[in-house]
């Protein structure tokens, strides 16, 4: 039977680090790490991400300043918000929560954003900073499964590792990162022929689809570890990931659950962004 990776677990450590290293900073006269948080509109689903992020903002010694903001709201205003954001020395970090309503252009207001505060990394500078190995934030659903992996001591070097999905703030990521860590890596989507017959070669297999059993045991390989990035609701309205997890689980060596795997990870990965975020503003000056 797999070993489950407790991201739950993981993430609560890195929040408690987190929140020493916030008393460490106030004891030494540095400013509290600061994240503005900008909503827009009224989705409920983006309403929770948001309350979540507040109260881990709470957890960890991070200053939260909430903008709730209405969808007519404008985006040329909006920009005008993040401009002063931007300029503001007292603002470590800037999240606009996606999706934003029809009649925003996400990319231009995520370019909007200074990437020195851009604590999601989707800033293009900070995807290619990424991309060529430079120092700086990383996405927060990789970083985290990365951090995973580095703490049950799974090694991508030279495993074969399979990445289904290609969105910019999961899957194109994550297969960069497992590159980094010298995995070699295959990235799969839905124009990919024959699926299985990749995954059943995986060492390491993410999943990043957004549909409920949609991995089922005859694509694993025995002793593979599995990640499941999924977030979805089964027919009884259970949040799930992709993953078939009673069928794959007893061929797995390492499989995160859903929920208490990778989500925890991407809300721990948030807090350190912006930690980071406020230590960069202190080489600045
Ligand atoms: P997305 O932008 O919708 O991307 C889904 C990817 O899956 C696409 O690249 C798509 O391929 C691919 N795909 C769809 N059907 C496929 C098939 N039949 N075979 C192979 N590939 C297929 O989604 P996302 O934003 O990356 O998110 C993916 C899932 O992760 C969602 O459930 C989301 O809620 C969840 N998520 C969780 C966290 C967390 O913290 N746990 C964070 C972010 C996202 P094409 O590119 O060809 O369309």
């Amino acid at each position: 039977m797999s070993v489950l990776l407790d991201g739950k677990a993981l993430a609560s450590k890195i929040k408690k680090e987190i929140s020493e290293e916030s008393k460490r900073r106030e004891a030494a006269g540095k400013a509290r790490p600061a994240l503005a948080v900008i909503l827009v509109g009224e989705d409920p689903a983006s309403a929770v991400y948001v309350r979540n992020k507040e109260k881990d903002c709470l957890e960890c010694g991070i200053k939260s300043v909430p903008y709730k903001l209405t969808a007519d709201y404008g985006e040329e205003k909006l920009l005008s918000l993040i401009d002063a954001l931007n300029g503001d020395p007292a603002i470590h970090g800037i999240l606009v929560q996606l999706p934003l309503p029809p009649g925003y252009d996400e990319r231009r207001v995520i370019e909007r954003i200074d990437p020195a505060k851009d604590v999601d990394a989707f800033h293009p500078v900070n995807v290619g900073r990424l991309t060529i190995g430079e120092e700086g934030f990383l996405p927060c659903t990789p970083a985290g499964i990365v951090a995973l992996l580095d703490e049950y001591g799974i090694d991508p070097t030279g495993k074969n590792c399979v990445v289904i999905g290609r969105s910019n703030i999961v899957g194109k990521p994550m297969a960069l990162l497992l590159l980094r860590r010298n995995g070699t890596v295959t990235v799969a989507h839905s124009r990919t022929v024959d699926l299985p017959s990749l995954t059943r070669n995986a060492d390491i297999l993410v999943s990043a689809v957004g549909k409920a059993g949609f991995v089922t045991p005859d694509m694993v390989k025995k002793g593979a570890v599995i990640i499941d990035v999924g977030m979805n609701r089964n027919a009884e309205g259970r949040l799930c990931g992709d993953v078939d997890f009673d069928g794959c689980a007893p061929l797995a060596s390492f499989i995160t659950p859903v929920p208490g795997g990778v989500g925890p990870m991407t809300r721990a990965i948030l807090m350190k962004n912006t930690l980071y975020a406020a230590e960069l503003a202190d080489e600045i000056g």
